[in-house]
């Protein structure tokens, strides 16, 4: 019988989640889709000194913008709430203390200052302390202190820990579904601490273990960063007796600097102008990061982005919606080395779904933008002026500056565009030409530009000129789009309106 697939994606909520992070949860999801498996979303906050406040709702609506569902969690609930590790609190002690009573794990009962002196010894020596197999012996722990000191010191309110004893000298085995096999020695590991009695907390490894065996997680699918702690999870995992249960691992490859070298940071995001993050985020203390949603990007486009960065489907195809993506993933393609990030990569694919937009689409984003700046439009006039200018906008926040002449006229003129068309017999023309204007009634942009161009050639004037003149009259620089996309836009009364307030504001040059 096969196991059901239930994946978990297991944040710590200790500030805004890392694209890195998102790859995760995205891959955690396909996966789980693709087998018809279970997403779990379980918020590990046991490490109180590093919790921020706002950071688990950022995660949580981070995943919602991304089109990434969950199963069972914080907010659904499930079959084994609660989803928070600091609400099953009560759970991890009694696993703890089955370790300690079946010899895979003890009391140790140094206090911070003494294991900094001891720290501080080493290094003096050019040596690094670890707890380990060589010294845990002659520390203050229940491997060697009576039974009755152990029990008086936690009778009388000491501090204690309970670290694992790791095994010495002994070859660890494991299996990861994208490494393969992997092979490490005990001796170059130490005894991590499971569970502190200061905060009546387990750490990391002891939680993360029970929680992904009492929610029955077959697959545990997660960064690179959590290769190291695998030995130990494995250990963990035969110290309790659960081998037969313990989930299948596939560690997934860094996101890398667009340089290359070591992992994609916010810092590099700050240096070369692009979010690190999926959403705009706002710490606590003040401090502000860039979002892709803030920033311009839809969703689709990211998340497109991001899923081919670490596995490939093996196909020339390019463009996946999440459910294409479903029905294509596979952890055999997720590559074992890192995945560099390339922000004009980015950048291109979200041009590449703004340009598929059709304008309804278009409109939903285009409006709050367009409130943004005050103007007040129905839904069909947003998306227009947004559909006539997507080809030359890559993200949403460009589409202003592109469009922003349809719904203001312009009061100051681009020097460039002036001194080089505000001359001469532009003006008159000009003038000329709001009669024409005025005199056409299909104010289409098929039958203006008929009506225009015979005029134009009538008159032998220079068809640059004269459009370029109309241009400034009406967008105010020498930007936009076609002409006639301009008048059809604003309407007749509007070209009028502009024109004449060109040439009773404006003198013309010489
Ligand atoms: N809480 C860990 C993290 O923040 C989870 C690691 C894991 O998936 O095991 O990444």
């Amino acid at each position: 019988m096969t196991r059901p697939v239930r994946v978990r994606f297991a944040p710590s909520p200790t500030g805004p989640l890392h694209i890195g992070g998102v790859r995760t949860a995205l891959y955690n999801y396909l996966f789980a889709r693709r087998h018809g498996g279970r997403m779990i979303l379980r918020i590990e906050d046991t490490d109180s000194q590093r919790f921020v406040p706002g950071a688990e709702a950022y995660i949580i609506e981070s995943l919602k913008w991304c089109g990434i569902g969950i199963d069972e969690g914080v907010e659904q609930g499930g079959p084994h709430a609660p989803y928070r590790q600091s609400e099953r609190r009560e759970i991890y002690l009694k696993y703890a203390l089955q370790l300690v009573e079946n010899g895979w794990a003890y009391y140790a009962f140094d206090t911070a200052d003494e294991l900094n002196a001891l720290r501080k010894e080493y290094e003096s020596r050019g040596e690094t302390f670890a707890y380990n197999a060589t010294v845990r012996e002659q520390l203050a722990t229940s491997l060697v202190l009576p039974a009755d000191e152990v029990r008086a010191r936690i009778e009388r309110g000491d501090q204690w820990v309970i670290r694992f004893k790791m095994p010495a000298g002994e070859i660890v085995k494991m299996h990861d579904l994208i490494r393969g096999d992997v092979e490490v020695n005990t001796s170059t590991l130490d005894d991590k601490v499971l569970y502190k009695s200061a905060d009546a907390l387990p750490t990391y490894h002891l939680a993360n273990i029970v929680d992904d065996h009492l929610m029955e997680i077959s697959h545990v699918i997660r960064g690179e960063e959590w290769l190291p702690s695998l030995p130990l999870h494995c250990l963990l995992y035969r110290a309790f007796g659960w081998e037969d249960t313990q989930p299948e691992f596939a560690h997934l490859p860094l996101l890398l600097k667009p340089t290359g070298g070591g992992k994609l940071s916010k810092r590099d995001g700050d240096k070369m102008g692009f979010p690190v993050f999926p959403l705009f985020w706002q710490s606590p203390t003040g401090e502000t990061a860039h979002g892709y949603r803030e920033d311009g990007y839809f969703p689709e486009a990211f998340i497109n982005m991001l899923a081919l960065l670490g596995w490939n489907p093996g196909t020339e195809q390019e463009f996946f919606t999440m459910q294409e993506l479903i029905d294509s993933f596979s952890l055999e393609r997720v590559s074992k080395s890192g995945a560099r990030f390339q922000p004009d990569k980015a950048r291109w694919f979200n041009a590449q779904y703004m340009h598929r937009k059709t304008d309804a689409e278009l409109a939903v984003v285009y409006q709050p933008i367009l409130r943004e700046h005050g103007i007040e439009v129905s839904d069909e006039v947003a998306g227009k002026a947004a559909g006539i200018m997507k080809e030359r906008a890559q993200l949403t926040t460009d589409l202003w500056d592109l469009t922003s002449y349809f719904f203001i006229a312009p009061t100051e003129y681009e020097e460039k565009q002036v001194r080089k068309y505000w001359k001469g017999q532009n003006p008159e023309i000009l003038r000329e030409l709001r009669g024409v204007l005025e005199g056409i009634d299909d104010f289409s942009k098929e039958h203006t530009e008929e009506v225009v161009h015979a005029w134009i050639e009538q008159k032998g004037y220079g068809m640059g000129q004269v459009m370029n003149t109309l241009r400034l009259a009406l967008v105010g620089a020498g930007k936009g789009p076609g002409m006639y996309d301009v008048t059809e836009f604003i309407g007749k009364q509007e070209c009028l309106r502009r024109i004449d307030h060109l040439l009773a504001t404006l003198k013309p040059a010489e």
